[in-house]
Protein backbone atom coordinates (compact mmCIF):
# COMPACT_ATOMS: atom_id res chain seq x y z
CA UNK A 1 0.00 0.00 0.00
CA UNK A 2 1.05 3.27 -0.69
CA UNK A 3 1.41 5.24 2.43
CA UNK A 4 2.22 8.34 1.78
CA UNK A 5 0.11 10.64 -0.47
CA UNK A 6 0.87 14.19 -2.41
CA UNK A 7 -1.61 16.00 -3.74
CA UNK A 8 -1.43 19.03 -6.02
CA UNK A 9 -3.61 21.17 -7.12
CA UNK A 10 -4.37 23.25 -10.15
CA UNK A 11 -7.21 25.20 -11.60
CA UNK A 12 -9.84 27.33 -9.70
CA UNK A 13 -11.03 27.04 -6.37
CA UNK A 14 -14.40 25.39 -6.69
CA UNK A 15 -11.57 22.61 -7.83
CA UNK A 16 -9.30 23.34 -4.63
CA UNK A 17 -12.33 22.14 -2.73
CA UNK A 18 -12.42 18.56 -4.89
CA UNK A 19 -9.24 18.83 -3.98
CA UNK A 20 -9.45 19.25 0.07
CA UNK A 21 -12.38 16.90 -0.22
CA UNK A 22 -9.54 13.67 -1.52
CA UNK A 23 -7.41 15.01 1.15
CA UNK A 24 -9.84 14.51 3.99
CA UNK A 25 -10.70 11.07 2.09
CA UNK A 26 -7.32 9.87 2.07
CA UNK A 27 -6.55 10.96 5.42
CA UNK A 28 -9.55 9.00 7.32
CA UNK A 29 -8.25 6.07 4.95
CA UNK A 30 -5.25 5.93 7.41
CA UNK A 31 -2.66 7.57 4.67
CA UNK A 32 0.25 10.07 5.50
CA UNK A 33 -0.12 13.36 3.76
CA UNK A 34 2.75 15.37 2.59
CA UNK A 35 3.26 18.69 1.02
CA UNK A 36 6.53 17.39 -0.35
CA UNK A 37 6.34 16.02 -3.64
CA UNK A 38 9.76 14.23 -3.24
CA UNK A 39 8.26 12.35 0.16
CA UNK A 40 5.25 10.83 -1.63
CA UNK A 41 5.11 7.19 -3.09
CA UNK A 42 1.41 8.07 -4.67
CA UNK A 43 1.11 11.62 -6.29
CA UNK A 44 -2.55 12.71 -7.24
CA UNK A 45 -2.32 15.78 -9.37
CA UNK A 46 -5.71 17.22 -9.62
CA UNK A 47 -5.80 19.76 -12.72
CA UNK A 48 -8.03 21.88 -14.91
CA UNK A 49 -8.51 21.53 -18.62
CA UNK A 50 -11.06 24.75 -19.36
CA UNK A 51 -8.42 26.13 -21.63
CA UNK A 52 -5.01 25.60 -23.36
CA UNK A 53 -3.09 27.14 -20.81
CA UNK A 54 -4.68 25.13 -17.96
CA UNK A 55 -4.07 21.75 -19.74
CA UNK A 56 -0.47 22.62 -20.78
CA UNK A 57 0.27 23.74 -16.94
CA UNK A 58 -1.63 20.27 -16.03
CA UNK A 59 0.49 18.25 -18.43
CA UNK A 60 3.67 20.15 -17.29
CA UNK A 61 2.85 19.18 -14.05
CA UNK A 62 2.10 15.47 -14.98
CA UNK A 63 5.76 15.06 -16.61
CA UNK A 64 7.57 16.78 -13.88
CA UNK A 65 6.01 14.72 -11.32
CA UNK A 66 6.91 11.52 -13.69
CA UNK A 67 10.72 12.38 -13.34
CA UNK A 68 10.18 11.28 -9.26
CA UNK A 69 9.53 8.10 -10.55
CA UNK A 70 12.94 7.63 -11.91
CA UNK A 71 14.76 9.61 -9.51
CA UNK A 72 12.59 9.67 -5.71
CA UNK A 73 9.83 7.22 -4.01
CA UNK A 74 7.37 7.92 -6.06
CA UNK A 75 5.28 4.47 -7.34
CA UNK A 76 1.76 5.74 -7.87
CA UNK A 77 0.94 9.10 -10.55
CA UNK A 78 -2.81 9.09 -10.67
CA UNK A 79 -4.51 12.33 -12.45
CA UNK A 80 -7.65 14.26 -11.16
CA UNK A 81 -10.43 16.25 -12.29
CA UNK A 82 -11.08 18.26 -15.62
CA UNK A 83 -8.30 16.89 -18.14
CA UNK A 84 -8.94 13.17 -17.72
CA UNK A 85 -12.82 14.13 -17.77
CA UNK A 86 -11.90 15.78 -21.01
CA UNK A 87 -9.71 13.33 -22.54
CA UNK A 88 -10.64 10.04 -20.49
CA UNK A 89 -8.74 7.17 -22.18
CA UNK A 90 -6.89 9.36 -24.54
CA UNK A 91 -4.90 10.62 -21.48
CA UNK A 92 -3.25 7.02 -20.57
CA UNK A 93 -2.37 6.40 -24.13
CA UNK A 94 -0.65 10.19 -24.54
CA UNK A 95 0.83 9.93 -21.00
CA UNK A 96 2.34 6.58 -19.81
CA UNK A 97 3.28 8.02 -17.24
CA UNK A 98 0.44 7.99 -15.94
CA UNK A 99 -0.89 4.83 -13.45
CA UNK A 100 -4.63 5.58 -13.55
CA UNK A 101 -7.10 8.79 -13.42
CA UNK A 102 -10.48 9.86 -11.62
CA UNK A 103 -12.90 11.77 -13.29
CA UNK A 104 -14.99 14.79 -11.94
CA UNK A 105 -17.65 12.73 -11.15
CA UNK A 106 -14.96 10.17 -9.16
CA UNK A 107 -13.01 12.23 -6.51
CA UNK A 108 -14.87 10.58 -3.50
CA UNK A 109 -13.58 7.44 -5.14
CA UNK A 110 -10.00 8.47 -4.59
CA UNK A 111 -8.93 5.64 -2.34
CA UNK A 112 -10.48 2.53 -4.23
CA UNK A 113 -7.94 4.41 -6.93
CA UNK A 114 -5.18 4.57 -5.03
CA UNK A 115 -6.21 0.71 -4.08
CA UNK A 116 -6.59 -0.32 -7.38
CA UNK A 117 -3.29 1.36 -8.53
CA UNK A 118 -1.75 -0.52 -5.29
CA UNK A 119 -3.06 -3.77 -6.56
CA UNK A 120 -1.55 -3.49 -10.44
CA UNK A 121 -4.55 -2.60 -11.90
CA UNK A 122 -4.96 0.80 -14.09
CA UNK A 123 -7.88 2.95 -12.36
CA UNK A 124 -10.15 4.51 -14.89
CA UNK A 125 -13.02 5.71 -12.69
CA UNK A 126 -15.10 8.39 -14.87
CA UNK A 127 -18.25 8.60 -12.01
CA UNK A 128 -21.81 9.91 -13.14
CA UNK A 129 -21.33 13.53 -14.03
CA UNK A 130 -24.59 14.73 -12.99
CA UNK A 131 -24.65 13.04 -9.82
CA UNK A 132 -25.38 14.95 -6.57
CA UNK A 133 -22.68 16.94 -5.32
CA UNK A 134 -19.92 15.65 -2.72
CA UNK A 135 -20.44 16.12 0.72
CA UNK A 136 -17.55 14.74 1.50
CA UNK A 137 -15.17 16.09 4.52
CA UNK A 138 -12.33 18.39 3.71
CA UNK A 139 -8.94 19.23 5.08
CA UNK A 140 -9.25 22.93 4.50
CA UNK A 141 -6.29 24.59 3.14
CA UNK A 142 -6.87 28.00 2.45
CA UNK A 143 -6.66 30.77 5.38
CA UNK A 144 -5.76 32.00 7.61
CA UNK A 145 -9.20 32.98 8.64
CA UNK A 146 -10.82 32.40 5.03
CA UNK A 147 -12.08 29.93 2.92
CA UNK A 148 -13.80 28.76 0.15
CA UNK A 149 -17.70 27.42 0.46
CA UNK A 150 -19.14 25.44 -2.28
CA UNK A 151 -22.61 26.05 -3.14
CA UNK A 152 -23.33 24.09 -6.31
CA UNK A 153 -21.94 22.11 -8.86
CA UNK A 154 -21.49 22.11 -12.99
CA UNK A 155 -23.16 24.85 -15.09
CA UNK A 156 -26.09 24.80 -17.00
CA UNK A 157 -25.78 28.11 -19.13
CA UNK A 158 -24.15 26.69 -21.97
CA UNK A 159 -22.24 29.43 -23.45
CA UNK A 160 -20.85 29.21 -26.52
CA UNK A 161 -17.15 29.03 -26.20
CA UNK A 162 -17.60 27.29 -22.35
CA UNK A 163 -16.12 23.64 -21.96
CA UNK A 164 -17.58 23.49 -18.22
CA UNK A 165 -20.84 22.09 -18.78
CA UNK A 166 -19.44 19.16 -20.57
CA UNK A 167 -16.73 17.99 -17.74
CA UNK A 168 -18.03 19.18 -14.39
CA UNK A 169 -22.10 18.46 -15.49
CA UNK A 170 -25.32 19.90 -15.13
CA UNK A 171 -26.06 22.67 -12.27
CA UNK A 172 -26.80 20.55 -9.24
CA UNK A 173 -27.09 22.79 -6.08
CA UNK A 174 -26.28 21.36 -2.36
CA UNK A 175 -28.92 21.13 -0.10
CA UNK A 176 -29.06 24.54 1.80
CA UNK A 177 -29.21 22.87 5.49
CA UNK A 178 -25.58 21.19 4.40
CA UNK A 179 -24.44 24.52 3.24
CA UNK A 180 -25.31 26.05 6.69
CA UNK A 181 -23.96 22.97 8.69
CA UNK A 182 -20.41 23.83 6.95
CA UNK A 183 -20.12 27.42 7.40
CA UNK A 184 -21.02 26.52 10.83
CA UNK A 185 -18.17 24.07 11.41
CA UNK A 186 -15.89 26.40 9.63
CA UNK A 187 -16.49 29.29 11.73
CA UNK A 188 -16.13 26.69 14.68
CA UNK A 189 -12.80 26.11 13.40
CA UNK A 190 -11.65 29.59 12.88
CA UNK A 191 -12.92 30.75 9.52
CA UNK A 192 -13.89 34.08 9.49
CA UNK A 193 -14.25 35.00 5.69
CA UNK A 194 -16.61 33.02 3.58
CA UNK A 195 -16.13 32.77 -0.11
CA UNK A 196 -19.16 31.90 -1.46
CA UNK A 197 -18.17 29.88 -5.20
CA UNK A 198 -19.64 27.74 -7.60
CA UNK A 199 -19.83 28.13 -11.56
CA UNK A 200 -22.82 30.33 -11.64
CA UNK A 201 -24.00 31.61 -7.91
CA UNK A 202 -26.74 33.18 -8.74
CA UNK A 203 -28.79 29.85 -9.99
CA UNK A 204 -28.67 28.48 -6.95
CA UNK A 205 -31.71 26.67 -5.82
CA UNK A 206 -33.44 26.53 -9.09
CA UNK A 207 -32.98 22.72 -9.41
CA UNK A 208 -33.87 21.94 -5.75
CA UNK A 209 -36.21 24.58 -4.76
CA UNK A 210 -37.94 25.31 -8.06
CA UNK A 211 -36.69 29.37 -7.72
CA UNK A 212 -33.01 30.55 -7.11
CA UNK A 213 -32.16 31.12 -3.07
CA UNK A 214 -28.85 32.70 -3.11
CA UNK A 215 -30.32 35.52 -1.50
CA UNK A 216 -32.10 33.15 1.13
CA UNK A 217 -29.26 31.56 1.58
CA UNK A 218 -26.72 34.77 2.19
CA UNK A 219 -29.03 35.83 4.58
CA UNK A 220 -28.60 32.53 6.91
CA UNK A 221 -24.56 32.06 6.68
CA UNK A 222 -25.06 36.04 8.10
CA UNK A 223 -27.15 34.97 11.40
CA UNK A 224 -23.76 32.24 11.74
CA UNK A 225 -21.40 33.26 14.71
CA UNK A 226 -17.71 33.95 14.30
CA UNK A 227 -18.51 34.85 10.29
CA UNK A 228 -17.37 38.19 9.72
CA UNK A 229 -16.98 38.63 5.89
CA UNK A 230 -19.27 36.82 3.32
CA UNK A 231 -17.75 37.98 -0.63
CA UNK A 232 -20.00 36.38 -3.64
CA UNK A 233 -18.08 35.21 -6.38
CA UNK A 234 -19.59 34.69 -10.32
CA UNK A 235 -22.44 35.93 -10.29
CA UNK A 236 -24.41 35.50 -14.05
CA UNK A 237 -25.28 39.39 -14.62
CA UNK A 238 -29.08 38.15 -15.82
CA UNK A 239 -30.42 36.46 -12.54
CA UNK A 240 -29.11 39.72 -10.45
CA UNK A 241 -32.59 40.39 -8.62
CA UNK A 242 -33.86 43.12 -6.91
CA UNK A 243 -34.01 40.68 -3.53
CA UNK A 244 -30.29 39.39 -3.80
CA UNK A 245 -29.36 43.33 -4.53
CA UNK A 246 -31.22 44.35 -1.37
CA UNK A 247 -29.54 41.00 0.13
CA UNK A 248 -26.17 42.33 -0.45
CA UNK A 249 -26.97 46.07 0.74
CA UNK A 250 -28.83 45.24 3.89
CA UNK A 251 -26.33 42.38 5.09
CA UNK A 252 -23.39 44.46 7.32
CA UNK A 253 -21.00 40.91 6.76
CA UNK A 254 -21.66 40.63 3.16
CA UNK A 255 -18.62 42.53 1.42
CA UNK A 256 -19.75 45.20 -0.53
CA UNK A 257 -17.21 43.28 -3.50
CA UNK A 258 -19.59 41.47 -6.34
CA UNK A 259 -17.55 39.32 -8.96
CA UNK A 260 -20.18 39.67 -11.89
CA UNK A 261 -18.39 37.80 -14.97
CA UNK A 262 -19.79 39.74 -18.21
CA UNK A 263 -17.40 38.36 -20.69
CA UNK A 264 -17.97 40.92 -23.58
CA UNK A 265 -20.32 44.15 -23.98
CA UNK A 266 -21.17 43.93 -27.60
CA UNK A 267 -24.46 42.64 -28.35
CA UNK A 268 -23.45 40.51 -31.42
CA UNK A 269 -20.73 38.63 -29.41
CA UNK A 270 -23.29 38.02 -26.47
CA UNK A 271 -25.82 36.62 -28.69
CA UNK A 272 -23.34 34.65 -30.50
CA UNK A 273 -21.68 33.29 -27.15
CA UNK A 274 -25.51 32.47 -26.11
CA UNK A 275 -24.86 35.19 -22.99
CA UNK A 276 -28.82 36.29 -21.68
CA UNK A 277 -29.09 39.94 -22.15
CA UNK A 278 -27.57 42.54 -24.08
CA UNK A 279 -25.01 45.25 -23.53
CA UNK A 280 -27.21 48.01 -22.08
CA UNK A 281 -28.74 45.27 -19.78
CA UNK A 282 -25.34 44.72 -18.46
CA UNK A 283 -24.84 48.38 -18.07
CA UNK A 284 -28.12 49.53 -16.94
CA UNK A 285 -27.66 46.03 -14.07
CA UNK A 286 -23.95 47.75 -12.90
CA UNK A 287 -25.82 51.32 -12.40
CA UNK A 288 -28.25 49.64 -10.13
CA UNK A 289 -25.68 48.01 -8.54
CA UNK A 290 -23.75 51.52 -7.94
CA UNK A 291 -26.51 53.38 -6.95
CA UNK A 292 -27.95 50.46 -4.34
CA UNK A 293 -25.08 49.56 -2.78
CA UNK A 294 -22.95 52.12 -1.90
CA UNK A 295 -18.52 51.81 -2.19
CA UNK A 296 -19.60 48.58 -4.49
CA UNK A 297 -16.15 46.56 -5.84
CA UNK A 298 -16.92 44.97 -9.17
CA UNK A 299 -14.64 42.32 -10.31
CA UNK A 300 -15.76 41.35 -13.83
CA UNK A 301 -13.85 38.43 -16.40
CA UNK A 302 -13.31 39.58 -20.26
CA UNK A 303 -12.38 37.34 -23.26
CA UNK A 304 -10.73 39.43 -25.90
CA UNK A 305 -10.76 37.84 -29.46
CA UNK A 306 -14.27 36.09 -29.62
CA UNK A 307 -15.79 35.04 -32.49
CA UNK A 308 -17.27 38.56 -34.02
CA UNK A 309 -15.05 41.01 -32.66
CA UNK A 310 -13.77 43.11 -35.06
CA UNK A 311 -12.27 46.46 -33.97
CA UNK A 312 -15.28 48.46 -33.64
CA UNK A 313 -16.33 45.56 -31.46
CA UNK A 314 -13.34 45.80 -29.62
CA UNK A 315 -14.04 49.53 -29.18
CA UNK A 316 -17.11 49.33 -28.17
CA UNK A 317 -15.27 46.95 -25.22
CA UNK A 318 -12.66 49.63 -24.30
CA UNK A 319 -15.15 52.77 -24.56
CA UNK A 320 -17.69 50.61 -21.84
CA UNK A 321 -14.55 49.69 -19.51
CA UNK A 322 -13.52 53.65 -19.91
CA UNK A 323 -17.19 54.19 -18.37
CA UNK A 324 -17.86 51.51 -16.28
CA UNK A 325 -14.44 51.96 -14.34
CA UNK A 326 -14.66 48.56 -13.14
CA UNK A 327 -12.23 48.40 -10.02
CA UNK A 328 -11.10 44.72 -10.80
CA UNK A 329 -11.15 42.59 -14.14
CA UNK A 330 -9.81 39.46 -15.33
CA UNK A 331 -8.81 39.56 -18.80
CA UNK A 332 -8.16 36.49 -20.99
CA UNK A 333 -7.48 35.67 -24.91
CA UNK A 334 -10.01 33.57 -26.42
CA UNK A 335 -8.71 30.04 -26.28
CA UNK A 336 -10.97 27.79 -29.08
CA UNK A 337 -12.02 24.94 -26.93
CA UNK A 338 -13.08 21.92 -29.31
CA UNK A 339 -16.34 20.39 -28.28
CA UNK A 340 -17.62 23.41 -27.84
CA UNK A 341 -20.31 25.68 -30.55
CA UNK A 342 -17.83 28.39 -30.43
CA UNK A 343 -15.06 26.27 -31.43
CA UNK A 344 -15.84 26.41 -35.29
CA UNK A 345 -16.68 29.95 -35.65
CA UNK A 346 -14.70 32.88 -37.37
CA UNK A 347 -12.53 34.82 -35.05
CA UNK A 348 -10.23 37.38 -35.18
CA UNK A 349 -6.32 35.57 -35.14
CA UNK A 350 -4.68 34.24 -31.66
CA UNK A 351 -2.28 37.18 -31.93
CA UNK A 352 -4.76 39.64 -32.56
CA UNK A 353 -5.92 38.29 -29.63
CA UNK A 354 -3.51 38.40 -26.91
CA UNK A 355 -2.45 42.05 -28.24
CA UNK A 356 -6.11 43.25 -27.45
CA UNK A 357 -5.85 41.05 -24.14
CA UNK A 358 -2.78 42.97 -23.55
CA UNK A 359 -4.90 46.47 -24.60
CA UNK A 360 -7.22 46.08 -22.09
CA UNK A 361 -5.06 44.75 -19.52
CA UNK A 362 -3.74 48.40 -19.49
CA UNK A 363 -6.68 50.06 -19.94
CA UNK A 364 -7.78 48.49 -16.92
CA UNK A 365 -4.61 48.61 -14.76
CA UNK A 366 -4.95 52.61 -15.40
CA UNK A 367 -8.25 52.76 -13.74
CA UNK A 368 -7.49 49.81 -10.88
CA UNK A 369 -4.66 52.67 -9.57
CA UNK A 370 -6.89 55.44 -9.90
CA UNK A 371 -9.79 52.96 -7.57
CA UNK A 372 -6.63 52.66 -5.53
CA UNK A 373 -5.20 56.07 -5.00
CA UNK A 374 -8.60 57.18 -3.94
CA UNK A 375 -8.43 54.78 -1.09
CA UNK A 376 -4.93 56.84 0.50
CA UNK A 377 -5.77 58.15 3.83
CA UNK A 378 -8.95 56.21 4.41
CA UNK A 379 -8.94 53.12 7.54
CA UNK A 380 -9.93 49.75 5.91
CA UNK A 381 -10.51 47.09 7.68
CA UNK A 382 -8.53 44.29 6.87
CA UNK A 383 -8.07 40.35 7.47
CA UNK A 384 -4.24 39.76 8.66
CA UNK A 385 -2.68 36.72 6.35
CA UNK A 386 0.79 36.52 7.49
CA UNK A 387 3.87 38.20 7.62
CA UNK A 388 6.14 38.91 5.22
CA UNK A 389 10.35 38.52 5.80
CA UNK A 390 11.34 40.04 2.73
CA UNK A 391 8.86 43.42 3.37
CA UNK A 392 9.48 42.68 6.88
CA UNK A 393 5.57 44.00 6.77
CA UNK A 394 2.28 42.29 7.71
CA UNK A 395 -0.32 41.62 5.11
CA UNK A 396 -4.18 41.26 4.51
CA UNK A 397 -6.89 41.79 2.27
CA UNK A 398 -9.36 44.41 2.84
CA UNK A 399 -13.06 44.03 1.38
CA UNK A 400 -11.78 45.21 -1.54
CA UNK A 401 -9.37 42.02 -2.47
CA UNK A 402 -10.49 38.50 -2.77
CA UNK A 403 -7.29 35.78 -2.56
CA UNK A 404 -5.05 35.16 -5.46
CA UNK A 405 -7.03 37.88 -7.97
CA UNK A 406 -7.09 40.79 -6.27
CA UNK A 407 -3.62 43.04 -4.98
CA UNK A 408 -3.03 42.88 -0.59
CA UNK A 409 -2.77 45.55 1.52
CA UNK A 410 0.94 45.70 3.58
CA UNK A 411 0.80 46.89 6.93
CA UNK A 412 3.27 48.25 9.95
CA UNK A 413 2.54 47.58 13.64
CA UNK A 414 2.64 45.21 16.43
CA UNK A 415 0.64 42.33 17.99
CA UNK A 416 -1.38 41.08 14.77
CA UNK A 417 -2.40 37.60 14.72
CA UNK A 418 -3.10 36.53 11.40
CA UNK A 419 -6.82 35.20 10.46
CA UNK A 420 -7.82 38.04 12.49
CA UNK A 421 -9.08 41.52 11.82
CA UNK A 422 -7.12 44.94 12.24
CA UNK A 423 -7.48 48.26 11.06
CA UNK A 424 -4.97 50.00 8.53
CA UNK A 425 -4.66 53.38 7.69
CA UNK A 426 -3.65 53.32 3.80
CA UNK A 427 -0.76 55.71 3.24
CA UNK A 428 0.18 54.90 -0.47
CA UNK A 429 -0.46 52.33 -3.50
CA UNK A 430 2.28 50.70 -4.94
CA UNK A 431 1.65 48.23 -7.90
CA UNK A 432 -1.66 47.65 -7.54
CA UNK A 433 -1.29 46.78 -3.85
CA UNK A 434 -1.83 49.32 -0.61
CA UNK A 435 0.53 50.15 1.96
CA UNK A 436 -0.11 51.18 5.61
CA UNK A 437 0.22 51.64 8.72
CA UNK A 438 -2.19 50.16 11.82
CA UNK A 439 -4.85 52.79 12.87
CA UNK A 440 -4.90 51.61 16.46
S1 LIG B 1 -21.62 30.55 -16.98
FE1 LIG B 1 -20.83 30.21 -19.06
S2 LIG B 1 -18.61 30.62 -18.84
FE2 LIG B 1 -19.40 30.27 -16.77
S3 LIG B 1 -19.08 28.08 -16.40
FE3 LIG B 1 -21.18 28.32 -17.18
S4 LIG B 1 -20.99 27.98 -19.38
FE4 LIG B 1 -18.92 28.38 -18.61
Amino acid sequence: MSKTVGLISLGCAKNLINSEQMLCLLKEAGYTITDDPAEADALIINTCAFIDSAKSEAIDNILECAELKKTGKLKTLLVAGCLPQRYKEELLEELPEVDGILGTGSFDEVVTALEQADAGETPLLLGDLNAPVSEAGRIVSTGPGWAYLKIAEGCDNRCAFCVIPSIRGRYRSRPMERILEEAKGLAAGGVKELLVVAQDITRYGLDLYGKPRLAKLVRELCRIEGIHWIRLHYLYPDLIDDELIRTVAEEEKVVKYLDIPIQHINDGILKRMHRRGSGADLEALLTRLREQIPGLVIRTSLITGLPGEGVEEFGQLCDFLRRAKLERAGVFPYSPEEGTPAFSMERPDTETAERRCDLITELQSRIMDEFNESRIGTVQEVLAEGFDVVAECWYGRSYADSPDVDGKVFFTGKNVQPGSFVRVRITETLDGDLVGELAD
